[in-house]
């Protein structure tokens, strides 16, 4: 995989959005700077008895909008950039997605797959002690992301709890539902993106029901976007991918014996009757919808061009490099960029943060109800934007979100 700083990919969508928008020096140059970035060095006692010390990173990218959110990684190529660009991404996320948020993100250098629950545990602790001051149910609201999961969210607010002397379950979203949790949470990122997927196929006058579809990456949001691909459409998934290689078969594959698969033997490569794929190669299968669930960067200006996709939902964050992008829309290839496509995380984040300071919780149906509305009304919005300015669906979506984060810096007098 070529290696481009996504730090620096957020400096260049930024130049571009600016120049769209004709954006002012100052305000380009607020928007390139974090506000805010915490690095700490977490002592852990391992099972061994000895202790390593981890590398944990907390960036807040801008509050003009309100409280900063975004998840936490555990990823062992975590750097201060990869968390820079993420907290930006979270910036438009919200801003996009018109929660009264800001963008923030969390990483720790670490490899959980060699990690016992002990000591994940212990390092979840650790790093709520050490960011401790800097975030907050009124400040940051972290989250789950890659390698994090509802239960490291409990072990981090029962940390933070009992650090503030009383119960605090706002400071986290996507806890479990006995801790505060959101019903619909777990599977939002994905159920989120589907509702974009369905609008763009209206758009573009696919039948899903007929439909092809490959994901790359099968964690939390490429297992529920398999699934509700199937279940809500009726589509065929014909490819899938993780870490370790992946599988494609033309008459499609039962995405919980996917799943099952994966649990059983670590990787879907492993699921029977199927053939083998590689990572690169599912991502230019000629299906009707490519979903990227990984990471950032996969989608480079080398493979672009064998692109077969009629859209491309992006799931992960930043899959795709901004020459990639260039040649995406020259192929007239639908992108759902990332911070509109995966935006239902953050996006039932923030009803669980409602939800959690209201101590009042909704039923499913309506987390559902509200999360299409928020989702559909946003991919709308990029749709007009990106026809109106003739820019594509990326550029379309920085022009919406970037201009509501300008207006609150103006109201409040930054810039
Ligand atoms: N980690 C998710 C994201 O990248 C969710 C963030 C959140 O819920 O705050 O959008």
């Amino acid at each position: 995989m070529e290696h481009v700083n996504p730090f620096d990919v957020v400096k260049q969508q930024i130049d571009e959005c600016a120049r769209i928008l004709g954006l002012s020096p100052d305000v380009i140059a607020m928007l390139k700077s974090p506000m805010r970035e915490l690095q700490v060095s977490l002592p852990v006692r391992m099972d061994d008895g000895y202790t390593q010390v981890f590398q944990g990173f907390r960036v807040q990218h801008n509050d003009a909008r309100g409280i900063t959110k975004g998840g936490i990684r555990f990823h062992p190529d975590e750097t201060i950039d990869t968390v820079r660009a993420l907290a930006a991404w979270m910036t438009w996320k919200t801003a996009l997605l018109d929660l009264p948020l800001g963008g923030a993100k969390g990483g720790v250098v670490c490899n959980p797959k060699e990690m016992s629950p002990g000591e994940l545990e212990r390092l979840s602790r650790a790093y709520v002690r050490s960011v401790f001051p800097f975030i907050g149910p009124e400040k940051d609201v972290p989250a789950p992301d890659v390698y994090t999961s509802p239960q490291v969210m409990a072990w981090m607010m029962d940390e933070y709890s009992v650090i503030a002397g009383k119960p605090q379950f706002g400071v986290f979203t996507g806890k479990p539902l006995p801790l505060g949790g959101s019903p619909g949470r777990a599977d939002a990122t994905a159920r989120g993106g589907i509702y974009t997927i369905r609008e763009a196929a209206r758009v573009l006058g696919i039948d899903l029901s007929k439909a092809t579809i490959a994901v790359q990456g099968y964690g939390n949001a490429g297992f529920f976007a398999a699934r509700l691909c199937s279940e809500l459409f009726g589509a065929k998934i014909v490819a899938m991918c993780d870490s370790s290689g992946g599988v494609c078969c033309l008459a499609g594959a039962d995405p919980y014996e996917a799943h099952a698969c994966k649990i059983e033997t670590g990787s879907v490569c492993n699921l029977a009757d199927m053939e083998s794929i590689s990572n690169e190669d599912i991502l230019e299968l000629d299906v009707d919808v490519l979903i990227p669930a990984a990471v950032e960067n996969v989608i480079t200006h080398h493979n672009a061009p064998r692109i077969k996709a009629r859209i491309v939902a992006e799931l992960a964050n930043g899959p795709t490099t901004p020459e990639a992008d260039e040649i995406l829309y020259q192929k007239g290839i639908h992108v759902i960029p990332d911070f509109l496509c995966n935006a239902g995380g953050v996006t039932v984040s923030y009803f669980e943060m409602v939800q959690n300071f209201y101590l009042y919780f909704w039923d499913e149906a309506e987390i559902r109800e509200r999360l299409d509305k928020k989702m559909t009304a946003a991919y709308h919005s990029v749709l007009n934007t990106s026809r109106e300015y003739k820019i594509n669906m990326r550029q379309a979506a920085y022009v919406r979100a970037v201009e509501r984060v300008v207006e609150a810096m103006r109201l409040r007098g930054w810039v």
